[in-house]
């Protein structure tokens, strides 16, 4: 196979293309893993640069498997929705019937979020953004997800989130990070 080359955008010179994973920190999130994506690798500077495909279903799967986690909201999750939303924190509190300064105080950690809220919160995105929904039931995930949003557990262990990009549209693996 016929090694593919590209110039490296940071000095220039020629870089090599790889696949690996991508520990996607850009989407705001510390636990979101993109699987065997092309990396721009170049040996001169070190620099790498992701290539990353299908942004916009890329955020939009992230999203759904937030809302379909099995545990607990964290802080940065919440943020991370909101923002999918489009919302500012004064409308989205506001949306979840709470105040703004406990809004901020749940998503930059300092607060765990209630169950009710944690629910309220992933319910909303789904009736705001319809084409979650869609995705929702495009994986298969949706029939059960009532039940799931009833068996969320209090305690927030912590999940890795692995996407991986086909054809057809990201898909994600829930797992529990050892
Ligand atoms: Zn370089």
């Amino acid at each position: 196979m016929k090694e593919q080359r590209r110039v490296c955008r940071e000095c220039g010179s020629n870089a090599k293309i790889v696949r690996k994973d991508h520990h996607f920190t850009e989407s705001g999130l510390n636990n979101v893993f993109l699987k065997g994506i092309e990396v721009v690798k170049c040996a001169k500077c070190k620099s790498e640069s992701p290539r990353i495909p299908n942004h916009d279903d890329l955020m939009r799967t992230i999203a759904v498997a937030l809302i379909d986690k099995p545990s607990e909201l964290a802080g940065d999750e919440v943020r991370f929705l909101r923002k999918y939303l489009g919302e500012g924190g004064a409308a989205f509190a506001q949306m979840l019937g709470i105040d703004r300064s406990h809004l901020s105080r749940v998503e930059n950690g300092a607060m765990a979020i209630s169950r009710q809220t944690d629910r309220l919160v992933r319910t909303l995105a789904l009736v705001h953004e319809p084409s979650l929904l869609e995705k929702l039931k495009r994986l298969g995930r949706y029939e059960d997800m009532l039940q799931r949003l009833s068996a969320i557990d209090p305690n927030t262990s912590p999940i890795r989130f692995q996407l991986d990009h086909a054809a057809s549209g990201y898909t994600y693996d829930l797992k529990t990070a050892a």
